[in-house]
């Protein structure tokens, strides 16, 4: 009997900015997520580095959040051997193509991206070309690879639809190309942060770093919201209006879960033991995140080398998409360099 062939896996793409520590909301949002994909995806994870120098950095933090970012995604559980894990600056032809993609991106669409109006509102002195065209390059990102889906959150939908409709512009005018890349939504609840009231966020100080002790976890969990109804020990409580029971949904068994709804709307429990028993599940999980971190950064030339690793099996991807678009567009072909202008 012949043996039965597999279907090719469809590709994905994600990227995430070195922009220092991951927290809870990162790790839950994200990444836990990335890791279940990377066994029936064909998977480029990638750190973004041209994106983050759209904000204020210093180029010597910059190398080592890179690095850092690496380290904390393999430790999450991203598997160098099963994804593609690469740094953005690493393979040129990302922003080769988004300058590519850029001569068929409206003016006018850019402008209207949530995300920009935003950053510029808030960064008024450093609204620069690059935060503009932001959405270009997350294009390319996309597109270098044929990627079909992506990992979006809501916040990143327009890019996505703007994505889409660089491709159907560019198929219309240089002939088919790309596949229009997918957005694949997660299914996990909304994470706020531990204030309950807005995304986890660090700039909030309403997340949790996954690598801060033990202490300093429970501190935070200790003073998180709850369900502003449950005031005093004997009220009774509704763990779907409370976000710490949303965290158990991440941390805890099913079982546990149980308890907790039943104590909670009987108010047979207090919501600083619901609360322990969220860190020990919190605790479990990074207690096995911190441990992988300390080997690895125990062997720092090992992480150079995945992503050293990574860049190479990007790049042959990457070079070849470029061999396509070069070619749509008329440029770089062989036959140029021997234009007479060309000549020295
Ligand atoms: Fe929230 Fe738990 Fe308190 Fe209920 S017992 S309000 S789920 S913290």
């Amino acid at each position: 009997m012949p043996a039965q062939e597999s279907a090719p896996r469809e590709t994905i793409f994600s990227g995430i900015q070195p922009s220092g520590e991951l927290h809870l909301g990162n790790y839950l949002g994200a990444i836990r997520n990335w890791v279940a994909l990377q066994s029936s995806y064909r998977c480029f994870f990638c750190i973004v580095d041209y994106h983050a120098i759209t904000q204020p950095f210093e180029p010597d933090a910059l190398i080592r959040r890179v690095r850092e970012m690496a380290c904390d995604l393999i430790a999450c559980g991203i598997d160098p051997a099963k994804s593609t894990l690469f740094v953005q600056s690493a393979v040129r032809e990302h922003t080769e193509l988004a300058w590519a993609l850029a001569s068929v991106t409206g003016y006018g669409e850019l402008g209207r991206m949530t995300q920009f109006k935003d950053k510029a509102e808030k960064n008024p002195d450093n609204i620069n070309a690059g935060l503009f065209t932001y959405p270009v390059l997350q294009a390319a990102d996309i597109l270098i690879y044929h990627a079909t889906k992506v990992p979006v959150g809501e916040d990143q939908r327009q890019h996505l639809e703007l994505a889409r409709e660089i491709v159907r512009k560019w198929n219309a005018r240089f002939g088919e190309t790309f596949r229009e890349p997918e957005a694949l939504y997660s299914s996990t609840p909304k994470i706020l942060g531990l204030d309950g009231q807005a995304k986890m966020s660090k700039s909030l100080g309403n997340t949790i770093s996954l690598r801060e002790d033990d202490e300093a976890v429970w501190n935070k969990l200790r003073t998180a919201a709850t369900d502003p109804a449950r005031v005093r020990r004997t009220d009774v409580g509704d763990p779907d209006k409370c976000n710490v029971f949303t965290l158990h949904k991440f941390f805890s068994t099913d079982e546990r879960q149980a308890e907790v709804r039943k104590g909670c709307t009987t108010a047979g429990i207090g919501c600083i033991e619901c609360k322990k028993w969220l860190l020990e599940g919190v605790k479990a999980d990074l207690d096995r995140i911190r441990a992988r971190r300390a080997e690895l950064l125990a062997k720092p030339d090992a992480i150079d080398e995945i992503l050293a690793d990574g860049a190479r099996r990007a790049r042959a991807v990457a070079a070849q998409t470029m061999v396509l678009v070069r070619d749509r567009l008329g440029v770089d072909r062989p036959g140029n360099a021997r234009l007479p202008d060309s000549q020295p």
